[in-house]
């Protein structure tokens, strides 16, 4: 079996563009309208000349406990609980938010080994992006932009260090 990635984060961070980065398949429903992936989708990526892993794309986790968004919460927490590693996503241009606080505090508590990932890199000040999440006290953050897929390959290089 190929271990585990599973992309964490709030909606519309870039989690979906970041699966078809990986896996370069349509898969993923990439939507401009928040929360709308609400499926776990599961993807290889197969990197040339490195070993494959798996990618699992997950909806928004910190839905509320009922309806749709409850469901969709709990399968993300069941991915990110199964994976052997977490790409907590954040969105570099909006910077740290409330709903991404509570996402950490929460993967605190599964204990997965987890690397912080800033999307969205493209066209911005890329030290002051990762700056803004610099209080979440990742030693390894990777800045990414998922849409022109530059940072990708130092993604799998730190990703499979930690596989
Ligand atoms: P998800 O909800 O986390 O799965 O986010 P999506 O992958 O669906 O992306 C949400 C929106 O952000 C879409 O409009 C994407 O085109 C856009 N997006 C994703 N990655 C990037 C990126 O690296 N740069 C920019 N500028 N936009 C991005
Ligand atoms: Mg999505």
């Amino acid at each position: 079996m190929l271990p585990l990635v599973a992309l964490v984060g709030r909606p519309n961070v870039g989690k979906s563009t970041l699966f078809n980065a990986l896996t370069r398949s349509r898969d993923a429903l990439v939507h401009d309208q928040p929360g709308v992936t609400r499926d776990r989708h599961y993807g290889v990526c197969r990197p040339l000349e490195l070993r494959p892993f798996a990618v699992v794309d997950t909806g928004g986790i910190a839905g509320e406990d009922e309806g749709l968004a409850g469901a969709t919460a709990r399968q993300a927490r069941a991915a990110a609980e199964e994976a052997d590693l977490v790409l907590f996503i954040v969105d570099g241009r909006e910077g740290a938010s409330a709903l991404d606080d509570d996402i950490l505090r929460w993967l605190r508590k599964t204990a997965r080994p987890t690397l912080l990932v800033v999307n969205k890199t493209d066209g911005i000040d890329v030290q002051a992006a990762l700056n803004d999440f610099a209080r979440y006290g990742f030693s390894d953050r990777v800045a990414i932009s998922s849409a022109h897929r530059t940072g990708i390959d130092q993604l799998i290089a730190e990703v499979l260090k930690r596989l």
